[in-house]
């Protein structure tokens, strides 16, 4: 289906794709003053089933928390105001209403209202849900490099939020990346210690243990959470520490995470082969569990699926 086709929720309706409109002036656009989501949903017996659609609508009224957003829990969006459960339910109404089996849930949240400046106490949030073809990456395993860029840091913002401005860290770091030959980079924090990829978590195999970035300078993401539940039913021990990045080169598998991407491999990092080069057993096999469990295969994970048509 072509975009242009697609029905999109904009400011409290539904609308034709090219209907939604907002104005140019904004701190939203013009600051990065914005939240947002990225959610998947699949193709299941049940129909499309969008996967831990709860905690990525908690994350997103954390986020918008930040920008003071919310108001009793609800999400004020021009003369209105949404909970999450509202916006649950918008949701699976666009799914219903544009016929799709699976795709991309991206729900944003920002200051509008053709006005600039940084005081928002008298300023218009606007909201947009649209939903959107998904194809996922066929690539077996990432070449990686460690970014001359480093993240984000929690001196300097809260980086547990998904803000629109703090993504211009990640695309600058993605820009290197592609620049340099690269298909993805891994960030630093401020201490030297590996943080997440662009917009991936990461994790390393060594002597069958998990290990990952501790929480503090890295986006929480959902798909580190589903992989340390997988790890934990798998008896593998999971540790979250400081981690160095002659670590992650030394271990015997790597992969990242993330909504988008699923579980990818990461093959090498800066030149250097990690393990046996290209993807890990371990890795392959959490991939394949995790597709399980979306695809709603797995009846123990079914929870974590809100299926749009029931
Ligand atoms: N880190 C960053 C910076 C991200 O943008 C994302 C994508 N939301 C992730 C990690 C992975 O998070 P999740 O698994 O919740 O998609």
């Amino acid at each position: 289906m072509s975009q242009e086709n697609l029905v999109i929720w904009s400011n409290g309706r539904f609308m034709p794709w090219g209907e939604a409109k907002t104005h140019p002036i904004g701190q939203g656009l013009h600051y990065g003053l914005l939240v947002f989501e990225g959610i998947r949903f699949y193709n299941t017996d049940r129909g499309p089933a969008i996967f831990r659609l709860q905690e990525h609508l908690e994350r997103l009224f954390d986020s918008a928390n930040v920008l003071r957003m919310v108001q009793d829990r609800r999400i004020k969006c021009l003369d209105a105001s949404y909970s999450s459960d509202n916006l649950a339910l918008i949701i699976k109404e666009l799914i219903v209403r544009n016929g799709m089996s699976e795709g991309y849930i991206r729900p944003a949240f920002f200051y509008g209202g053709e006005k600039i400046g940084l005081d928002v106490a008298k300023s218009v949030i606007e909201g947009v849900i649209a939903v959107l073809p998904w194809v996922n990456p066929q690539r077996e395993f990432l070449r990686v490099k460690t970014s001359p860029l480093r993240r984000i840091d929690p001196r300097s913002t809260d980086v547990t939020a998904k803000i629109g401005g703090h993504y211009v860290n990640s695309f600058l770091a993605r820009l290197d990346a592609a620049e340099t030959g690269f298909e993805e980079t891994i960030l630093l924090n401020g201490e030297e210690f590996v943080a997440e990829a662009s917009v991936e978590n990461i994790f390393a195999l060594k002597d069958g243990i998990f290990y990952t970035p501790r929480l503090g300078t890295i986006l929480p993401g959902i798909t580190r959470a589903t992989i340390m539940v997988f790890a934990g039913d798998l008896g593998l021990a999971v540790i979250e520490d400081n981690l160095e990045m002659e670590f992650f080169k030394r271990a015997d598998e790597v992969f990242l995470c993330g909504t988008a991407m699923e579980i990818l491999a990461v093959g090498e990092i800066d030149g250097v082969r990690i393990g046996k080069g290209g993807r890990g057993e371990i890795t392959s096999q959490f991939a394949a569990m995790y597709r399980n469990v979306v695809e709603g295969r797995i009846g123990r994970y079914i929870s974590w699926l809100t299926f749009a048509n029931e």
